[in-house]
């Protein structure tokens, strides 16, 4: 087969079975989340000695692993969600992925995991989009969702870090992640927390989704889309839900996030939110806020909005609130003016309908 090379520095083997067209048309018809997967992946081996090695942009296809590789059984594991857009112009986009690459970085430091270097991330995620651009949907909603991660693969039962890792970059075709209600409502979880000082809360690692899943499944099992974690100290602060950030909208006007004080995912959504509402002249505190004074606030009509956001499910408005207490509603449970606001001006630059006065968008096709 002809070897063409898809970057500088990714060999391209090509898929000797790529889904034919017509085939791949139907399945962007209403993709869902994370089940429909483009025909290649990025994948670079790293091992102590020889360094970051052997990159490639190949078919998607299963792993060999040998059962004693180490991820298997201490969860050296980190991954990142970011995604590529569909532009006016038919190509594609990226929204600060410098960001993920760092904060990748940055979780590997957390997990004593190998730095990967930002430049192998972002040429990783501009080569597979290049390679699998026609997977991005043209939907309103849809886009190529990107997974990076990265796992301990040294066949090795000692404990201690690895000496030897894969990272992989995976494409998913993706539609809306909540899709008809006009708001989720949340559960209150007082048994689990998802993070305490000096754990991993702040990396994104897959463990701590493993601990969050149960306080997921008591959120379902009460009728609650999602749940919302309190801090483990105190058991009072909100700190966010299972896999987004948080902000309170208030009836002058401002907002409030919860601070990155460790225990919470610093996420990139909930950055450029801080700087966009900055510069429309909306105040933002990042300041604790307690389940009372969110239940008070909303029942006194101080609170207006809430609403989670986080890469895959954007800006989602929160309805209601409920455990084991009891509940409450916020505003009229569908969308508010201010997140509105706030989800149409972000959406608005990472899909090019208006100007990136930020330097956020990377085109790349
Ligand atoms: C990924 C993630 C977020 C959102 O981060 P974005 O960079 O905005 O996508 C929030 N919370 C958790 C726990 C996450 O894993």
């Amino acid at each position: 087969m002809m070897l063409t090379v898809a970057t500088q520095s990714f060999a391209f083997e090509p898929s000797a079975n790529p889904v034919a067209e017509a085939e791949r048309a139907k399945m962007l018809i209403d993709p869902g989340f994370g089940r429909v997967f483009t025909d290649h992946m990025a994948i670079v081996r790293y091992s102590e000695g020889k360094g970051w090695h052997d990159a490639r942009i190949t078919a998607r296809q299963p792993l060999a692993m040998d059962p004693a590789a180490s991820v298997l059984h201490y969860a050296q594991e980190i991954f990142e969600g970011m995604k590529a857009y569909r532009r006016p112009n038919g190509g594609a986009a990226l929204f600060r992925p410098e960001a993920n690459a760092r904060r990748f970085q940055a979780s590997a430091r957390r997990m004593a995991m190998v730095e990967l270097p930002e430049e192998i991330f972002l040429d990783s995620i501009r080569a597979l989009v290049r390679t699998d651009k026609a997977w991005i949907p043209d939907s309103e909603d849809g886009a190529l969702y990107l997974r990076p991660f990265m796992f301990a693969s040294e066949v090795f039962l000692g404990v201690k870090p690895a000496a030897e890792y894969l990272y992989i970059v995976m494409a998913s075709s993706v539609g809306a992640y909540f899709k008809g209600a006009p708001s989720v409502s949340l559960w209150v979880t007082r048994e689990y927390t998802r993070a305490a000082p000096g754990g991993t809360g702040a990396a994104k690692c897959g463990g701590n989704y493993a601990t969050s899943l149960i306080a997921q499944a008591e959120a379902i099992r009460h009728g609650c889309d999602q749940v919302v974690f309190l801090d483990a100290v105190e058991r009072r602060w909100v700190e966010e839900l299972g896999g987004m950030n948080i902000f309170f909208v208030f009836d002058d006007g401002s907002m409030v996030t919860p601070p990155l004080t460790g225990t919470i995912l610093p996420g990139i959504t909930r950055d450029s939110i801080l700087r966009l509402a900055a510069d429309q002249g909306i105040t933002v505190r990042e300041a604790p806020y307690s389940i009372e004074q969110w239940q008070a606030d909303a029942t006194s009509g101080r609170l207006t909005e809430a609403f989670a956001c986080g890469t895959a499910a954007v800006v989602t408005p929160i309805g209601s609130v409920r455990g084991a207490e009891g509940g409450f509603t916020i505003g009229g449970q569908s969308i508010g003016p201010l997140t509105q606001r706030i989800r149409e001006s972000l959406v608005a630059i990472q899909r090019g309908t208006a100007p990136d006065p930020y330097g956020w968008v990377e085109e790349i096709a």
